[in-house]
């Protein structure tokens, strides 16, 4: 299916590199090449940037494709009798398709546009799981979780009397599956767990816990905002009921996101939001809604950021998903081996399969001030709690500093860092 979107001298390029299925033959050069503000200097050293798992760079062919929509395509989408209003709509369902590929869900009608992953676990809350919890139901989640994925259950489960159970995390930063499977009680109505951890980038085994739910009968949503542009996602072969990522962690503009979620939940689901395009027919009285995904999308969207998400998803499957993953994860090795030998750092979570972020505290200098230090040879790290208090607290610490990698990334840039942090004093 992702061949649909190769772009055959793309493909030949990438061929080149990977017949050998050598990871360290990744077009880097090229790579890099795509994103110009990697060319920027910051305090007059070239720019480092770790900071990935906050947001990433767009490439040339995201900012061409957003100048073009802007400059030949832009209208309101739908119902428009006009030839601008059909493009800007050809543009916009178009972009479904995309990120419906992009992740594997069986159509583009299992797609809705969101603002990125907070306003995606929110409609979940809000429309699929808050019309199934009444008082003393519980929603379970994981400590690990980024506070988008567990303010918007304490909302719903303020007004409802249902309650979050928390599953405790294992040193390594994921669960230990029987007690995962021991948190679910008969009052069990919903699961939404991170498929990736911000706080230390440790991987949720969530295609099991999908299934431990699923034999209690609980959806799941997985928050897959640190997943999504680091490794292959297929939501057909994990089971699950939602699937919410941010585009600008995906190379996309800020403003634009994704919440998948299966023909089953979309039907049982209600809106939470209600307005222009999601309706059919309205009187004073009562209002008809558009089927899924319209439903859930009331208001004018983004649509130039929806067009900037296609560009990046297509850019990323000519990458390649897999390899995308398997040059990161050789960063993240060299990463974790370099940080761990320092003498006075101490990386969350030890020896772990790690995904695109790292977590470390040092003993002698705290963490916005090593960030400070790093700012000044150019690096972008950052510091602080990672909008994950309850993970942090788990690991006794209250912030940390936190490089997170994406494939345009070096082994030299990861080289640059270790040795700055070493000469620190
Ligand atoms: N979930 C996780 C695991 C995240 O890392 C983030 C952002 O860092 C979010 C949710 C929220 O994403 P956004 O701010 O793009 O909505």
């Amino acid at each position: 299916m992702l061949d649909t979107y190769i772009d055959p001298a793309i493909y030949n390029l990438i061929s080149k590199h990977w017949n050998s299925g050598s990871h360290s033959r990744f077009p880097i050069d090229e790579v890099r090449r795509a994103f110009p503000i990697l060319a920027e200097r910051v305090n007059g050293q070239p720019l480092v940037y770790l900071d990935n798992a906050a947001s990433t760079f767009r490439p040339q062919c995201v900012i061409d494709r957003l100048a073009e929509y802007e400059s030949r395509e832009h209208s309101n989408i739908h119902r428009g009798a006009h030839e601008l209003a059909a493009r800007a709509t050809d543009a916009y369902e178009d972009a479904r398709r995309v990120a419906a590929v992009f992740i594997n869900a069986p159509s583009e009608r299992n797609i809705i546009f969101t603002r990125g992953t907070t306003e995606a676990v929110n409609l979940a809350a809000h429309s699929f799981a808050r019309p199934l919890l009444h008082e003393g139901d519980e929603v379970l989640i994981t400590e690990m979780e980024h506070h988008a994925n567990i303010v918007p259950w304490q909302l719903v489960c303020k007004e409802t009397g249902a309650r979050i159970v928390a599953c405790s995390a294992e040193d390594c930063g994921s669960v230990d599956l029987m007690k995962f499977a021991s948190c679910f009680t008969p009052r069990t109505r919903f699961c939404s767990v991170a498929h990736v951890t911000n706080s230390i980038g440790s991987v949720m085994p969530i295609e099991e816990m999908i299934r431990i739910a699923h034999s209690r009968g609980v959806p799941v949503l997985v928050d897959g905002a640190q997943a999504a542009a680091h490794m292959p996602v297929d939501v057909a072969a994990l089971g699950a009921d939602c699937y919410a990522f941010s585009g600008h962690k995906a190379c996309a503009p800020t403003g634009i996101g994704a919440l998948y979620a299966t023909d089953e939940v979309m039907s049982r689901g209600i809106p939470y939001q209600g307005g222009g395009h999601m309706i059919e027919s309205v009187t004073i009285e009562s209002s008809v809604f558009q089927p899924p995904p319209r439903k859930f999308e009331a208001g004018t969207g983004n649509i130039s950021g929806a067009v900037g998400l296609a560009e990046a998803l297509r850019y990323l499957m000519r990458l390649g998903m897999a390899n995308i993953y398997a040059y990161e994860a050789e960063l993240m090795r060299r990463l974790y081996d370099g940080l761990s030998q320092i003498d006075g750092v101490n990386v969350l979570g030890g020896d772990i399969e790690r995904v695109c972020a790292l977590s470390f505290t040092h003993e002698r200098f705290n963490p916005t001030y090593i960030g400070k230090r790093m700012n000044e040879h150019g690096i972008a790290l950052r510091a602080g709690h990672h909008c994950a208090q309850p993970a942090l607290r788990r690991y006794g610490v209250a912030e940390t500093v936190r490089p997170s990698v994406a494939f345009y990334n070096t082994a030299a840039e990861v080289d640059v860092l270790v040795e700055k942090l070493e000469q620190m004093q």
